[in-house]
């Protein structure tokens, strides 16, 4: 069954070469029962390895039932390593953190088998390790342990069952109950090759190669009697099998991994958590910053709506340089008859002067002081400011400097308790007002509470209340956007022509389009959103590199683990598969986490802070997948790192 030709290994060790095989020839068949033995250092376990498959020799050649081992590809390796080896090593080598029977299924998991879960546990009452099936590794004895690891070598029904002194740490008593193992299965068919340098122990097995330096020194049979015919159940053609192999998808299924990998995490739980508080304060920084950022953007599109579209506004103000006015003096004032003048512009739906001073109100034995605006009748209209409660003044009200005043909603809310304030009478600087309405709200936008506010009519404004000549600003609504610049040019002609302005001098009063400065106030809290963004997204790549420095360390702290992994059968593909989802398993968690804490850092913020915020379906979108798409940039190269590494390579780390 099994063929060697002309085997040669060599290892370089700096300068020096080791010939641990130097051409070795030789053959067994099925149902043998053989050991290896020699002096410490002649080679035994490198020419087990490379039967077992867990090795390449540097030449010659190796078939397996007549199928020349050196041309298969890395898969197949792995599935023939599962399913037709078994492999018993002197150190155990059991996976510390799980269970016995876990042990022994792990062979199944990686066939995809895991359903025949009965057959791991029947292994284990072959051994005679039933009732101690849910203990771990370190709750067993040494012997306890080798029984373990043959029942795991046993389970997937091999053709060869591999052993490196599997009674090399152990001691007579237990040796002897191995040993008794061992010849029962190779009674059952099985074929045993066996490593060991104790002649009481060879002389069990019917076939004794002893090595020297590399070589094979003798061969010889020391039983005869009948040679173990392989059972039905072990009769399969090795050839048949191949050909099952190569037509069979196999390996371990993706809930396998899964677990697996959820295991690895919740073995190392400080590990796991520290980091993934990486990835979690990174998303968290995410989702508050971006909810911030959106809640800004939001409140003030809404300050902004309630601007009215279309509008300019003049206002008077010299050039300025670092805030001081060049000419004082010079500045052009403006009046009640400019907004006539205006009004004249084709271009010009309509405008609106307004006046502003501070007012003290009162209402019973209430007290409010509030800033008091004076405006004609047409800014209702113009800046959405149409009560939905009671009235605006009329254009006769304001003619007739009428004592009428319509309230914000700040201001109603501080002189008037559960009163309806329509119809009363309020005092502002102590002249009597009747309330006629109430203005829609408009919320407080950061800087300043825009509800705060009354509104009179403008002629009652200047000339009762806070004596004024002139008038602050003039809002003007232009017809239509695209006559925007125009309208602003012949604006600008006429407010000079009545201000007497002299050809050369500089203009001294402002005309400024409201929707560019909504346009700026807008791309200002985008550029925010994005710089906060930027910044959290710092955090979550600082994150990443911590799953993955996390994971370079697990792979490598775990060497061994991946070494045995190999050696029972799971191919590149498996642990590649099984760490990229340990990694994108800690990432996608703690991006929950961090979701879960940024929702609510922006919640407790626009309750305490009383900012605006928004959580948006968006931020968490891509703080998962940005999250998801870590573990698996981060998590791809330490995997790749545990696919590649050469099984007895790796079994050897220390
Ligand atoms: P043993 O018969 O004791 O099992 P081995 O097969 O382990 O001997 O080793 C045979 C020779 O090859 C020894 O001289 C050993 O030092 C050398 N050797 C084995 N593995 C390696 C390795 N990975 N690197 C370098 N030398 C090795
Ligand atoms: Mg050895």
């Amino acid at each position: 069954m099994i063929q060697l030709q002309h085997i040669k290994k060599t290892y370089q060790m700096g300068a020096v070469q080791v010939q641990a095989l130097s051409d070795v020839s030789l053959s067994i068949g099925r149902g043998e029962f053989v050991a290896i033995m020699g002096a410490s250092g002649s080679g035994k376990s490198t020419l087990l390895h490379i039967l077992g498959l867990l090795d390449k020799p540097d030449s010659g050649s190796y078939s397996i039932g007549g199928e020349e081992v050196s041309v298969f590809k890395d898969r197949e390796l792995a599935v023939l390593r599962n399913t037709l080896a078994g492999f018993v090593f002197q150190q155990f080598h059991l996976l510390s953190r799980v269970t016995a029977l876990e042990n022994v299924e792990l062979p199944l998991v990686y066939a995809g088998k895991r359903k025949l879960k009965e057959k791991a546990l029947k292994r284990l009452e072959e051994v005679g390790l039933g009732p101690r099936m849910k203990h771990r590794p370190n709750e067993l004895s040494g012997g306890e342990q080798q029984r373990v690891a043959i029942a795991r070598a046993l389970v997937n029904d091999p053709l060869v069952l591999f052993a490196d002194e599997p009674t090399g740490n152990l001691d007579s008593k237990t040796e002897e109950e191995i040993i008794k193992v061992l010849e029962s299965l190779n009674r059952q068919g099985i074929t045993i090759i066996m490593v060991t340098h104790e002649k009481e122990v060879a002389v069990r097995a019917r076939r004794i190669i002893t090595m020297r330096d590399g070589k094979i020194l003798s061969d010889e049979t020391v039983k005869h009697g009948p040679s173990n015919s392989p059972t039905a159940e072990n009769a399969v053609s090795v050839g048949s099998l191949m050909k099952e192999i190569r037509s069979s998808g196999m390996g371990a299924h993706f809930f396998d991994h899964c677990r697996q990998a959820l295991h690895a995490i919740f073995s190392h739980k400080l590990r796991s958590f520290l980091s993934m508080l990486g990835i979690t304060i990174g998303v968290t920084a995410v989702i508050a910053m971006l909810a911030l950022g959106e809640g800004a953007k939001e409140s003030i599109s809404q300050r902004l709506a309630s601007l009215g579209s279309n509008l300019l506004s003049v206002s008077p103000g010299s050039r300025r340089l670092h805030g001081v006015a060049m000419e004082a003096g010079a500045v052009t004032r403006f009046t009640l008859q400019d907004s006539e003048a205006l009004l004249k512009l084709p271009q010009v739906k309509r405008t609106s002067c307004s006046v502003r001073g501070r007012g003290q109100m009162v209402y019973k034995n209430k007290n409010w002081n509030t800033t008091v605006q004076g405006n004609e009748s047409s800014y209702a209209a113009m800046r959405a400011s149409v009560p939905k409660i009671g009235r605006f003044f009329t254009d006769e009200e304001v003619r007739s400097r009428a004592k009428v005043v319509v309230l914000g909603a700040t201001v109603v809310n501080n002189l008037f308790e559960n009163e309806n304030p329509l119809g009363r009478d309020v005092k502002i600087n102590r002249i009597n007002f009747k309330v006629i309405g109430i203005l829609p709200e408009k919320g407080s936008g950061g800087w300043r509470d825009q509800d705060d506010v009354v509104v009179i009519p403008i002629t009652t404004a200047m000339y009762r209340l806070l004596g004024k000549e002139y008038v602050d600003s003039i809002d003007v609504e232009i017809k239509d956007s695209n006559l925007m610049e125009e309208a602003q040019k012949a604006m600008r002609d006429v407010i000079r022509k009545r201000a007497h302005l002299a050809k050369d001098a500089e203009d001294n009063f402002e005309i400024r389009n409201m929707a560019e400065i909504q346009e700026t106030l807008e791309s200002t809290t985008t550029t925010m959103t994005l710089l906060l963004g930027f910044i959290a997204a710092i955090s979550l790549l600082v994150g990443g590199i911590g799953i993955m420095n996390i994971m370079l360390v697990s792979v490598t702290e775990r060497t061994k683990e991946i070494g045995l992994r190999k050696a029972i059968g799971a191919g590149s593909g498996d642990l590649l598969i099984q760490f990229l989802i340990e990694a994108v398993m800690m990432t996608v968690l703690g991006g929950c986490i961090g979701i879960a804490f940024g929702w609510g850092i922006a919640k407790s913020l626009s309750l305490i802070a009383g900012w605006a915020t928004k959580v948006s379906l968006q931020s968490v979108l891509v703080s998962t997948s940005f999250s998801i798409l870590i573990g698996v940039v981060f998590g791809v190269w330490p995997a790749r790192q545990a696919s590649r590494m050469n099984p007895v390579e790796a079994l050897r780390y220390e």
